[in-house]
């Protein structure tokens, strides 16, 4: 049986010192829960920490308590007509691009009695969406005509579709760019939501100007940034895995190298994950083969290995999204106290340093 580890604390440690690296720099971090599958555990953790926000692609993973108003829920991806009562119900905050959506948002909010709140979304260079930057002004000052919608900023993203990297020169000219919208509108924004994951390498170095949030998704699950796909080597990179057992022995030969070599069966297969991104932690063994519910495993030279054996992996973006969203993959959580007590450490700076809800 395939089974996930979900290592609490792991996560709760990337989530501190991402929040200690952002909020030094003035951006208020957004946890992204859809490459969890929006696991309840984790978002409870996180909203424990202080993370008031979480962002979801999905509505029916949002976990707002109605009694406690700081807590919001962010949809992160456009509504389709027939979710419009959804998204005002159960987030109150989501990036928008289309006109009529936001139109449509607005028209339920007025009609429940509340005000959603929206980013408009701008493709920067990824192409993948947002409105185009020559009709930024134009749809701010429709926007803020409706009585239902509080515009509550500007959202761009990076390396979503395009491998495009964000550059400093970007952070530059999307200052212009903000300026020159908020000068032409009248509006001063509150809140510039600058991208995803692939933001980390720049705000590491370099001042994000008028970006003063990000919505971190893979970084904080992975401890990998998205523009060069490099390791963040403050951060664990091993707080989700993948394991199965070994439910078959036996010598096999390599029909191209005409070798023998022990191949295990381990029972994880395509159904449960992308096989191409996961990796054995034991970094000798390896990949052969795979089929619908089974991985074939080439064990070396290794001769320790039995039947019922656990074998575990390290998962790559897209093998941690999709396992995470089986339903019939059993989840272990684990808390881990040593890690704990660092995460102690950092108290002090939570205490200090969680930027406001605006
Ligand atoms: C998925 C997503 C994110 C988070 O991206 P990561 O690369 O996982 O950090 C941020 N914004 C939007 C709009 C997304 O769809």
């Amino acid at each position: 049986m395939p089974q996930l580890h979900v290592n609490l604390s792991k996560i709760k440690y990337n989530a501190m010192a991402l929040q200690h690296m952002l909020s030094a720099q003035g951006v208020r971090m957004i946890p992204v829960t859809k490459c969890v599958g929006g696991d309840i555990k984790v978002r409870e953790m996180l909203r424990d920490i202080g993370f008031s926000t979480l962002a979801e692609s999905r509505l029916s993973k949002m976990t707002h308590h109605q009694k406690q108003p700081t807590q919001q829920d962010m949809m992160i991806k456009g509504a389709l007509p027939n979710e419009i009562e959804d998204v005002v119900l159960k987030s109150q905050v989501s990036i928008q691009t289309e006109f009529s959506t936001i139109q449509a948002l607005n028209d339920m909010a007025v009609q429940k009695g509340v005000k959603h709140a929206i980013y408009l979304m701008v493709d920067w260079k990824d192409g993948r969406e947002g409105a185009l930057t020559y009709e930024v002004v134009h749809l701010v000052k429709k926007i803020i005509k409706l009585k239902g919608i509080y515009l509550k900023g500007l959202a761009f993203n990076f390396m979503c579709f395009r491998p495009i990297q964000p550059t400093e020169e970007d952070i530059v000219y999307m200052n212009y760019f903000i300026e020159s919208v908020e000068r032409d509108t009248g509006v001063r924004f509150n809140s510039i939501s600058g991208g995803n994951s692939s933001l980390l390498t720049l705000a590491m170095y370099t001042d994000l100007g008028r970006i003063n949030e990000l919505r971190i998704g893979e970084a904080l699950f992975r401890g990998y940034e998205t523009s060069y796909n490099m390791r963040l080597p403050y951060l664990y990179d091993d707080a989700i895995l993948l394991s199965g057992r070994i439910l078959e022995i036996k010598p096999r030969l390599d029909i191209e190298k005409r070798q023998a070599y022990m191949q295990a069966i381990v029972d994880v297969g395509q159904l449960d994950t992308v096989i191409d991104g996961i990796q054995p932690i034991e970094s000798h063994l390896k990949i052969v083969g795979s089929s619908s519910d089974a991985l074939m495993i080439d064990l070396g030279h290794s001769d320790y290995y039995q039947i019922g054996d656990e074998i575990t992996f390290q998962l790559n973006y897209s093998s941690l999204a999709q396992s995470m969203h089986m339903p019939h993959i059993p989840k272990n959580y684990i808390e881990d106290k040593g890690i704990e007590q660092l995460i102690n450490g950092f108290v002090e700076i939570k205490k200090n340093n969680f930027i406001k809800q605006s």
